[in-house]
């Protein structure tokens, strides 16, 4: 199982700051969704985590070790990033861009073993696609191509799954079927961490809920803790209103109306 806490993580793109002093331990083997406004550093955190990003202070540790001690082939090994899509790769058959996921394991140039095979094929049962498997990229639907990403990088088969908005742009439906697999796998023991625009799918979906503004945590808790009115104002400046389905914890909301500008939120 592995354990990823960032320390004091600071992270700025040129000299803008972005990302201020950051303390995060993620719940392992659970989901955690980040949620806060547009512009607060939610794609930064993630990509800072995953190595993309350098910080300008801080750490980001995986089991204990600074990511940046790390070379890219561990890394690659205990997590795998999903975030916009890649054009480059949609002109490759669905097989072949989930066998990218093994890509970190292969030994110099011997290619894919048996073991390879079997997470492949386990990969594109997982997500549905066997019977696509021999389709180019380019001829899927966006639904299709974003289960795609999400075997590729099951197949990179880490603890570990971080998702840049995974379920934005996709109809009710194909929402509902990425999150129930988002679900089914972390049953299997994965942690997931994911960044998502939907608050009531957030809600649903999520174990735990971390709100971010201007580059800060403002909030971590179960969604039954964080969605809230309160908690709403302070993040999104929205007065909102909520209700909790009979036999469930996670918070619905029912409408939001913006907050008057200037209005105190605590
Ligand atoms: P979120 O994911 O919460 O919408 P981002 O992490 O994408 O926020 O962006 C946080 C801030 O960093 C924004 O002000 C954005 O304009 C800026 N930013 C994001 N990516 C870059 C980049 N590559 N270069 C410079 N500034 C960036």
């Amino acid at each position: 199982m592995t354990d990823l806490k960032t320390k004091q993580l600071t992270v700025s793109y040129e000299k803008k700051e972005v990302i201020h002093q950051v303390d995060l331990a993620l719940p392992v083997g659970k989901i955690t969704s980040l949620i806060g406004p547009n512009g607060s550093g939610k794609s930064t955190l993630l990509k800072a985590v995953a190595r993309i990003l350098t910080p300008d202070n801080g750490a980001v540790l995986l089991d204990g070790t600074d990511i940046q001690r790390l070379d890219t082939r561990q890394v690659a090994q205990k997590l795998a990033i999903l975030g916009q899509s890649s054009t480059l790769l949609t002109g490759l058959t669905v097989s072949e861009v989930v066998a990218y996921g093994r890509f970190p394991y292969l030994k110099g140039f011997a290619g894919l073993k048996e073991n390879d095979y079997q997470l492949i094929q386990w990969a594109l049962d997982a997500t549905g696609l066997t019977e696509l498997k021999e389709r180019r990229l380019n001829a899927l639907s966006g639904g299709q191509q974003q289960r795609v990403w999400i075997a590729m990088a099951l197949a990179q088969d880490t603890d570990l799954l971080l998702l840049d908005e995974p379920i934005t742009f996709l109809d009710p439906a194909h929402q509902l079927e990425i999150l129930n697999l988002l679900t089914t796998i972390q049953q299997q023991g994965k942690t997931i961490f994911m960044t998502i625009h939907d608050l009531n799918q957030a809600s649903r979906f999520s174990d735990y809920i971390i709100g971010m503004r201007g580059g800060e945590i403002l909030m971590t808790g179960t969604p039954q803790e964080v969605f809230v009115p309160q908690q709403m104002a302070r993040l999104f400046d929205i007065d909102a209103e909520f209700y909790t389905p009979e036999n469930s914890q996670k918070p619905r909301i029912l409408d939001y109306s913006l907050l008057p500008k200037g209005a105190d939120a605590s």
